[in-house]
C-alpha cells in the first residue's frame, strides 16, 4: 500500500486516520488542500513509512526510495520546475509532522535541492545571487547540523574567518566571488573537519533529511515528552514535504500570521501581522523584516487583494472548524499561500470573550460555549488589577502581554527567582527576554517583565499558557546583570527590590502596589448567566467573613454551605474569651465566658445574614480539638496565664490534659458539643436571635441552618437536637417571635454514610464533608500525608490527591451510598457538599452525576464551580 499522500490547492490524497497517519502539519495541509485554499503543493510521508523504517536496518526501505522518486516527479509535473534542473530547479522543504507537537524533533530543512549548480541557476533565474547564495548557506546549516550533527556555532566561526580573510565590506558577502569562497569554505570544512560530504544530488539530499527527520523521534527530549504525556513510543512521526515558495525577496514578499477575530471583542475580523520578505523560520526570532499590522490601512492598502483573499481564507477555516482559527501565510511571487492553520490559541479572557460572541451570533448553542471553556481556567480573570486610586510611579511601559497584575521582588535569573521563592519571597522575573530555560523561574514567580519582545514573543506565550501577568518589550528599561540593577531614566532599582507589573495596560510601577480584584462584568458576566441556566446543581460558598461572603455574592455563590464558626474565634479579644471558656474549671465558669461569647457571634451572625439576603446559610457548630485555640510557646503561655489571672503553672497542666495524640480523630466535632452542651447552646442561641434580628430588619424571614460536625451516631445528633430546641422555644417565649430553622448534619465519617438512613430521620440536610471522610475512608491524615501522596503519585499509584479530586471508586462509592440511604428514608432531604472537592470541576462532575443538591466551596471557587456545574449537566 502507498505510504506517502499528495496535496495541492484543490486535491488531496485521502487518509482514513489523516492526523495519525500524517501528524498535525501533514493532516492540515491536506485539510486546506481539500477545502480549496492555496497550500504551496507537496506530499507527506506517513507514519506507516516511518514504522517500516524504524524496522529496517539499512537505511530508508528501497520501497519508500521510490514511491518519494515518484511523488517529486508529480512536484515537478505540478510546479513546472524540475528538481536538479538546468532550468528553473525545484527546490523543496521537509517538516516534521508527529500528531502532536512535541520538542526534540527534527527542524524544519529549507531549499534543498540546491548545490553549486542550482543555486547558480536560481541566482540568474530571480536575478537575485545573494537571495540565492543566502538560501544555499542556510541549507548547508541546517543539513549539516541535522544530518551530520554539526554545531551550528562553528559555521560562524567559519564565516568570521572569511570576513577577516576576505575583508567583506558588509556583515555579508558583497561580490559573487566572495560567496562563492564561503560556501567553498563550509564544503571543505564539512569534508575535512566531520569527514563527511555534503550530497549534491538533489534527491539524496531529500533523502538524507527524510532519514534523520525520522530518526529524530529517538531524540531523547522527545522521548521524554512522550512518556510525560502518555503519547504510544509507536505512534511514529510523518514528514511533509513541499515546494520552496520564493517569500524572501521583492517587494511582494513575505511571512505572516493572522487571526479570523480580534482578541479584545471577540468579533469577526482579520488581525495579525505580516513581515516584508523574511522567511518563516525567522519569524520565531522576532522578525527580520518590518512588521505591518493586517488590520492597519497601510496593509489594505499595500495589499488589497492579498488582504481580502486572506479574511476570505480565514472565514472559510473558521466555518470549517466551528471555532476562531489562525494560520501562517506566506506570500511569494505575489502569490499567497497558507502554510498551517490551527484552532486558535486564546488567553482566557479571549476565550471567554469568543465564545460568547459566536453563540451571540449564533454559530454556536450557549451549551457548546460553555463546555469551550476550561473552568479552572478562569481563576485566571479572578487576577487582581492595580487600585488606581493610589499615588503610584510608574517607571516604564510594554505590552500587555498576559493580564492581571502582580507585585514582588526583582529576579533577574531564573535561578535567583527559585532562591528567592524558596525563602518565602514573592518575586517578579526580570529579562530582556526569556528563553525556554527560564520557564521553571516563570512558574514561581508571580509574574514576568520582560524588556524585549512582544505580545508573540517567548515570554508572553508562556505566561499566558500559566497564567501569570507579563509586560513585555519595555524597552525604555535596562538591566545591568553585573550591578544587578534595572534602569528606568533616573530611577535605579536593584535586585530584591519591590516594583509591580500590569500585564493588561503594559505599565511597569516602582514598589508594592495596591491590588484588587477585577469587576467580573461583561461577556464573563454573559458566560456566567449561560451556566446558570444550564446547570442543575446550586453553587454556595464556603464563608465565615464579611469580606468573603460579600466577594462570594459578587461571584454568584447561593448561599453559604458552610460557615466554620471556630474560624471566627480566632481572632482579636475573642480567642481571649474562648481560652477563658476553654480553661474554665466548671460549667459556671465557662457560662461567664460563653455569655461573653455570645453578643460577638450574634453580631456575626445578623451581618451575614443580612449579606446573604434570604439565601440559605449554613452555620457550622464549633469543629476542631479545643487544644487549637491554647496559647503555645512560653511567652504567649505566661502572657495568657497572667491576662487569666492563673498560675502559669496551672495553665500548663490544663493545656497538658487537653493534649491529644491523635486529635483529628480525638475531642472534636459534636463530640465537644456533647461534652459541653452550654457551647451548643450559646451557639444556637446567637444564630435564632441573629436570624430574628436579620429577619426584623429586612422584613423577610431568615431560616438559618445549623449543622453538627463529625456525626457518626444517630443519637449524637437527637442529643445536639434537642438542645437546640429546647434554645429555640425559649428564645421564641423571649422574643416573643417564631423562628425556624433547620438542623443537620455533616456526613465525613465512613460510620454516618452507613447510618445514613437512619440519621436522615432526625437531619433536615447532609452536607458531605469530603476532607474528612476521605481522611477516615483513605485513612490517611488531611495535613501529613502530602509527602508521601506526591510519591504515589510519581510511582503512579495513585493519579491525583484525593484530597483535591474525589477518589470515585473509593470515597465516591462512600457518597453515593449515603444520598441512596439518605433518600430512602426522607426524598425531599437537601444533600450538599461542602469540602475542598466542592470547589474541583472533575469532582464536581461526579457530584451531578451523584444528584447532590449543591455545592459549596471557597469564594473564588464560585465561577468555577458554576461553569463546572453547568458542564456536568449539559
Ligand atoms: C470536611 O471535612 O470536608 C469539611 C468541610 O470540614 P472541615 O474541613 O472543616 O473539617
Ligand atoms: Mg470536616
Amino acid at each position: 500500500a502507498r505510504k506517502s499522500f499528495s496535496f495541492r490547492r484543490g486535491a488531496a490524497d485521502r487518509v482514513a486516520d489523516p492526523v495519525e497517519s500524517l501528524g498535525l502539519k501533514g493532516a492540515n495541509l491536506a485539510l486546506l488542500a481539500a477545502l480549496d485554499l492555496p497550500v504551496p503543493p507537496g506530499f507527506t510521508i506517513s507514519t506507516a513509512a516511518w514504522r517500516e523504517a524504524a524496522s529496517a536496518h539499512d537505511g530508508l526501505p528501497q520501497s519508500l526510495r521510490a514511491e518519494v522518486l515518484t511523488m517529486v516527479e508529480g512536484l515537478e509535473e505540478v510546479t513546472g520546475r524540475v528538481f536538479d534542473g538546468d532550468s528553473r530547479p525545484l527546490l523543496l522543504a521537509v517538516r516534521s509532522s508527529a500528531r502532536a507537537a512535541m520538542p526534540g524533533l527534527a527542524d524544519t530543512v529549507l531549499d534543498i535541492g540546491l548545490n553549486n549548480r542550482t543555486v547558480e541557476t536560481i541566482a540568474l533565474e530571480l536575478g537575485d545571487l545573494p537571495f540565492a547564495f543566502r538560501s544555499y548557506r542556510r541549507f548547508i546549516e541546517s543539513f549539516s547540523s541535522l544530518v551530520f550533527a554539526a554545531d551550528p556555532a562553528e559555521f560562524e566561526e567559519l564565516a568570521d574567518a572569511e570576513r577577516e580573510s576576505a575583508k567583506w565590506q558588509l556583515a555579508e558577502p558583497s561580490t559573487p566571488d566572495e560567496w562563492r569562497a564561503l560556501i567553498a569554505r563550509y564544503l571543505a570544512y564539512i569534508e575535512d573537519e566531520l569527514g563527511e560530504s555534503l550530497p549534491q544530488g538533489p534527491f539524496e539530499q531529500l533523502l538524507k533529511v527524510v532519514e534523520a527527520g525520522f530518526a529524530s523521534w529517538r531524540n531523547p527530549v522527545a522521548r521524554a515528552f512522550r512518556a510525560a504525556h502518555g503519547i504510544s513510543e509507536n505512534a511514529g512521526l510523518a514528514v511533509t514535504i513541499h515546494a520552496m515558495i520564493f517569500n524572501e525577496r521583492g517587494e511582494k514578499s513575505g511571512t505572516g500570521h493572522a487571526l479570523s477575530r480580534d482578541a479584545v471583542t471577540g468579533k469577526a475580523a482579520l488581525c495579525g501581522e505580516f513581515r516584508l520578505g523574511a522567511s518563516e523560520e525567522d519569524e520565531d526570532f522576532g522578525g527580520s523584516g518590518k512588521a505591518i499590522d493586517l488590520a492597519s490601512e497601510t496593509a489594505t492598502a499595500a495589499f488589497p487583494a492579498e488582504i481580502g483573499a486572506l479574511a476570505d481564507y480565514v472565514r472559510r477555516i473558521e466555518t470549517h472548524l466551528g471555532d476562531a482559527c489562525e494560520v501562517d501565510f506566506m506570500v511569494g511571487d505575489g502569490e499567497l499561500y497558507l502554510l498551517q492553520s490551527r484552532v486558535a490559541r486564546r488567553s482566557v479572557a479571549e476565550a471567554v470573550r469568543i465564545a460568547v460572541e459566536m453563540a451571540r451570533e449564533g454559530v454556536i448553542d450557549e451549551d457548546e460555549a460553555l463546555l469551550r471553556i476550561d473552568p479552572m481556567s478562569l481563576e485566571q480573570l479572578l487576577h487582581p488589577t492595580i487600585e488606581r486610586g493610589e499615588a503610584v510611579e510608574v517607571i516604564g511601559r510594554g505590552m500587555p502581554a498576559s493580564p492581571g497584575a502582580a507585585s514582588g521582588q526583582i529576579a533577574f535569573t531564573a535561578e535567583a527567582a527559585l532562591q528567592l521563592v524558596a525563602e518565602g519571597r514573592k518575586i517578579i522575573l526580570v529579562r530582556n527576554e526569556t528563553l525556554p530555560e527560564d520557564v521553571h523561574g516563570m512558574h514561581v514567580a508571580e509574574g514576568v517583565l520582560t524588556i524585549r519582545g512582544g505580545t508573540t514573543s517567548h515570554a508572553a506565550v508562556v505566561a499566558r499558557g500559566i497564567g501569570k501577568p507579563c509586560v513585555t518589550g519595555a524597552g525604555a528599561l535596562r538591566i545591568d546583570f553585573a550591578a544587578e540593577t534595572l534602569t528606568a531614566g533616573s530611577t535605579v532599582l536593584a535586585a530584591g527590590d519591590f516594583i509591580t507589573i500590569d500585564g493588561a495596560s503594559g505599565e511597569v510601577l516602582r514598589g508594592e502596589a495596591r491590588l484588587s480584584r477585577p469587576m467580573l462584568t461583561g461577556d464573563f458576566a454573559t458566560l456566567m448567566e449561560f451556566a446558570d441556566r444550564a446547570r442543575r446543581m446550586g453553587v454556595r460558598t464556603n464563608a465565615e467573613t464579611p469580606l468573603e461572603a460579600r466577594a462570594a455574592r459578587a461571584f454568584g455563590a447561593e448561599g453559604i454551605g458552610l460557615c466554620r464558626t471556630e474560624h471566627m474565634f480566632f481572632e482579636g479579644e475573642r480567642i481571649g474569651v474562648m481560652r477563658e471558656m476553654i480553661l474554665a474549671s466548671d460549667e459556671a465558669g465557662r457560662r461567664a465566658a460563653l455569655d461573653k461569647l455570645l453578643p460577638m457571634q450574634r453580631s456575626d451572625f445578623v451581618e451575614l445574614f443580612e449579606i446573604m439576603a434570604g439565601l440559605p446559610v449554613t452555620i457550622r457548630l464549633l469543629d476542631p480539638p479545643l487544644h487549637e485555640f491554647l496559647p503555645k510557646g512560653d511567652t504567649e503561655i505566661a502572657e495568657t496565664a497572667a491576662s487569666l489571672n492563673l498560675p502559669e503553672k496551672a495553665l500548663r497542666d490544663r493545656i497538658e490534659k487537653l493534649r491529644e495524640f491523635n486529635p483529628m480523630l480525638g475531642h472534636r466535632g459534636c463530640r465537644l458539643a456533647i461534652s459541653y452542651p452550654e457551647i451548643v447552646e450559646m451557639q444556637a442561641r446567637a444564630i435564632l436571635e441573629a436570624a430574628i434580628i436579620a429577619g426584623g430588619r429586612k422584613g423577610k424571614d431568615v431560616v438559618p441552618e445549623i449543622m453538627l460536625p463529625l456525626v457518626g451516631l444517630r443519637r449524637e445528633l437527637d442529643f445536639v437536637k434537642q438542645r437546640i430546641d429546647a434554645v429555640a422555644a425559649q428564645v421564641t417565649a423571649e422574643r416573643g417571635r417564631e423562628v425556624s430553622y433547620k438542623v443537620g448534619s455533616m456526613i465525613e465519617l465512613p460510620r454516618a454514610v452507613m447510618r445514613a438512613d437512619s440519621i436522615a430521620e432526625v437531619a433536615d440536610f447532609f452536607s458531605f464533608g469530603t476532607n474528612d471522610l476521605t481522611q477516615t475512608v483513605y485513612g490517611i491524615s488531611r495535613d501529613d500525608s502530602a509527602n508521601f501522596l506526591s510519591t504515589y503519585q510519581r510511582e503512579r499509584i495513585i493519579e491525583r490527591d484525593p484530597f483535591q479530586t474525589i477518589d470515585v471508586e473509593g470515597v465516591g462509592e462512600f457518597i453515593a451510598m449515603g444520598v441512596e440511604k439518605a433518600r430512602r428514608t426522607r426524598p425531599d432531604i437537601t444533600l450538599g457538599v461542602c469540602g475542598e472537592q466542592g470547589g474541583d470541576p472533575v469532582s464536581i462532575g461526579f457530584f451531578e452525576q451523584t444528584g447532590l443538591d449543591y455545592v459549596s466551596c471557597s469564594p473564588f471557587r464560585v465561577p468555577i464551580a458554576r461553569v463546572a456545574a453547568a458542564q456536568a449537566a449539559i
